[in-house]
């Protein structure tokens, strides 16, 4: 059907329902009337377009739009509109327009067509998209293929969550420095319900900085910015408690002399100073990466052992120093490489073909 031909009908429908209508304020809802589920969309949609060939309905909305743009965006709306074109006689129709009801959340198909009609909106002004509104933007692009709007979306966190090494030893790291900042424990629903592995290490790796309790503690989740309190799924709490214990024996593996691709710094002796003879200077350098308390990964010299021995131990030959920066170095290479293995990925290879 051609666009000319759908808006004379449409027009020509659009009478007859006022003519039938004891509403007239609201004859769509009359023409529902044969549904169980009868909508309004004057009242709830701002999306309504009157040239618009096909209407939306989720719930008690409507949206009127433009199926051509749809079915351009969406591989499953242009699916879905050919099988109706096809069968045009089985379709419901009101103001001339095929009605096309969808089992989705009216809340969240408004975000979808502000986000398609608006780009703008969202992808500009950054600060606006809240976990809520990801999260809507995430579920209904996945679902119905806006490929276009998907990849700006998974752009967009993986930017926040790096898997580029070089990117996430920004300091800080993008989603640390909180502009946007995304709560990481969103950020590893999002990459298991949505299918972003890209984004899994980094994250889990934040949530594994904030802590056992802070994951378990579901009444602070997203509370902080401004989103609703959300359950998180038990498949996220899984990966994040697994991550967190197998960061512990990756941290014992990456300290062990023996896999250390430099000198073991605290052995051998200094013919300009004493060394590290301290036993607690060790224990104070270990345990930083065991606690995983701060960005280990950062190459902020504040954070780094020649800081903490620096701090307790004042006379050491910079060469002795230089030893624990090649120690530093081993040690987060053999974490990074890590990573992705805490998570359920092989390697990073294994993460970046997952991508899709
Ligand atoms: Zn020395």
């Amino acid at each position: 059907m051609g666009s000319a031909e759908r808006e004379s009908e449409s027009k020509d429908a659009q009478l007859d329902a006022d003519r039938g209508s004891k509403s007239p304020l609201n004859p769509a809802a009359q023409a529902f009337k044969p549904s169980p589920t009868s909508f309004s969309p004057r009242t709830t949609s701002e999306v309504w377009f009157p040239d618009g060939g096909i209407i939306i309905v989720c719930g008690s909305s409507g949206f009127r739009i433009h199926g051509g743009f749809l079915a351009f965006k969406s591989a499953v709306f242009k699916d879905m509109f050919a099988a109706g074109d096809a069968d045009a006689g089985a379709n419901e129709t009101s103001e001339g327009c095929m009605v096309v009801r969808l089992p989705d959340d009216a809340a969240d198909m408004v975000r979808l067509l502000d986000a398609l009609y608006s780009p703008r909106k969202y992808f500009k002004g950054k600060a606006e998209l809240s976990f809520d509104i990801m999260n809507s933007l995430l579920k209904l692009a996945t679902k119905y293929r806006f490929t276009e709007l998907r990849a700006d979306l998974v752009e967009l966190l993986v930017d926040m969550f790096p898997s580029d090494r070089e990117k996430y030893t920004l300091e800080p790291p993008p989603n640390i420095a909180g502009d946007p900042y995304l709560d990481p424990i969103a950020a590893v629903e999002f990459g298991l319900t949505y299918n972003i592995p890209a984004i899994l290490p980094a994250a889990c790796y934040e949530v594994a900085m904030m802590g056992m309790e802070t994951l378990f503690n579901t009444e602070s989740l997203f509370g902080l910015h401004g989103a609703q309190p959300m359950e998180v799924s038990r498949t996220t709490l899984r990966t994040c408690t697994v991550f967190l214990h197998k960061w512990h024996a990756a941290v014992e593996e990456a300290l062990d002399a023996d896999n250390l691709d430099c000198e073991d710094p605290w052995v051998g002796t200094c013919p300009e100073c004493d060394g590290f003879p301290d036993r607690q200077m060790r224990q104070a350098v270990e345990r930083r990466y065991r606690l995983l308390d701060r960005d280990i990964f950062t190459k902020q010299n504040a954070h780094s052992s020649r800081a903490i021995v620096v701090e307790g131990l004042a006379d050491c030959c910079e060469s002795c120093l230089e030893g624990l920066d090649r120690f530093d170095d081993s040690v987060r290479d053999a974490l990074w490489l890590k990573l992705p293995s805490l998570c359920g990925y092989d390697n990073w290879d294994a993460i970046n073909e997952a991508e899709v």
